[in-house]
């Protein structure tokens, strides 16, 4: 697939729709108009994504490619996910330069020919978008989103910065780097940074979603950033293995410590059980910690080793 029709695509924009009947109308006229206006001579591309939509995605795409060839589509079996459907497009990306995007105008098409530019100079191989208020989002969101970012700072060797969003343009060269990665657990917002190259970063407020809403719950995102953990760190291991018996051996020698030093000053009278029950619960409790994140590990190793396809493709344009 690797180079195709290079010579004609100049960039290839890659949109993941799940439920967006209502966001691609929009998204297509704010982004026809934005390359008509500032560059008329660029030719470009859309890759549409129908990540197993239940209303009328497919439909509404089905008639925009009938009315404009520069519109592509790859309707998904079922829903696979919003980083199976980058990666599709990824892999069916045949522009000299790529975009990736959200279809629900939170990633303004209009920040592309700067984006653009920065890479077309040279300079830069990949143009990353970053939003640095999270305005109209949920505290508690904000608050366990920075949690995240600090705590993934701390654990994986990679920088992935607060607020930065899977709104990329980038190159051949860097395109060809993230779609190497042959992993089943992907998380984008760490391959981006893991693969290197030079990144221009730009800064936006963030953008209130137009219409229809977050395909994100909370328990979503939380099971999200534990494969953002496990796809990039394993601290987590190193943690619960060393640091756990460390801390774990510790207490137990004081606490002997401490119970000869009250034998020989007051002597035994038989007590103690209370202490001994809350001993034993703690410690099954840091057995029970670790055996799960053992079995992350396990169930994401399980999951590699099948090798399944990322996504199953029921019909394409
Ligand atoms: N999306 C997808 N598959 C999914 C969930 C979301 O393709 O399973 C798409 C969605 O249509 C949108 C983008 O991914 O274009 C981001 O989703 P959303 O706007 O719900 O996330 P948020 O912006 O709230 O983080
Ligand atoms: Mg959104």
């Amino acid at each position: 697939m690797t180079g195709q029709n290079t010579a004609q695509i100049y960039v290839s924009l890659v949109i993941p729709c799940f439920n967006e009947e209502a966001a691609i109308p929009l998204f297509y006229e704010e982004t026809v108009k934005t390359f008509s206006t500032t560059q008329p001579e660029k030719e470009f591309d859309f890759i549409f994504i129908d990540d197993g939509s239940t209303d009328k995605t497919l439909e509404v795409l089905q008639n925009l490619a009938k009315k404009d060839n520069r519109v592509h589509y790859i309707s998904f079996s079922r829903n696979f996910g919003k980083e199976a459907a980058i990666l599709a497009g990824l892999q069916a990306a045949s522009g000299e330069y790529v975009a990736t995007l959200d279809a629900d105008g939170q990633d303004p098409p209009a920040l592309i020919p700067q984006m653009l530019e920065a890479v077309e100079s040279g300079e830069y191989d990949c143009a990353g978008t970053r939003r640095v208020t999270r305005k109209g989002e949920p505290r508690v969101r904000s608050f366990f989103a920075r949690r995240f970012y600090a705590l993934m700072e701390k654990i994986t060797d990679i920088k992935i910065l607060d607020g930065a969003r899977d709104f990329r343009l980038f190159n051949r060269k860097y395109l060809e780097a993230v779609r190497s990665l042959p992993e089943r657990g992907r998380f984008s917002k760490g391959i981006f940074p893991w693969v290197g190259f030079k990144t221009r970063w730009f800064e936006y407020e963030n953008i209130e979603r137009k219409t229809g809403k977050t395909k994100w719950s909370f328990w979503k995102l939380f099971l999200y950033s534990l494969d953002g953990i496990t796809a990039f760190s394993s601290k987590p291991l190193t943690i619960a293995s060393f640091m756990m018996s460390t801390l774990l051996f510790i207490a137990a020698i004081g606490f002997t410590g401490f119970i000869i030093i009250r034998k020989m000053i007051w002597g035994d009278p038989v007590r103690g059980w209370a202490s001994l029950i809350c001993i034993i619960l703690f410690c099954s409790g840091i057995q029970f910690f670790i055996t799960g994140i053992l079995g992350q590990y396990l169930s994401k190793i399980y999951m590699e080793v099948k090798g399944r396809p990322h996504y199953i493709i029921q019909e394409a344009v």
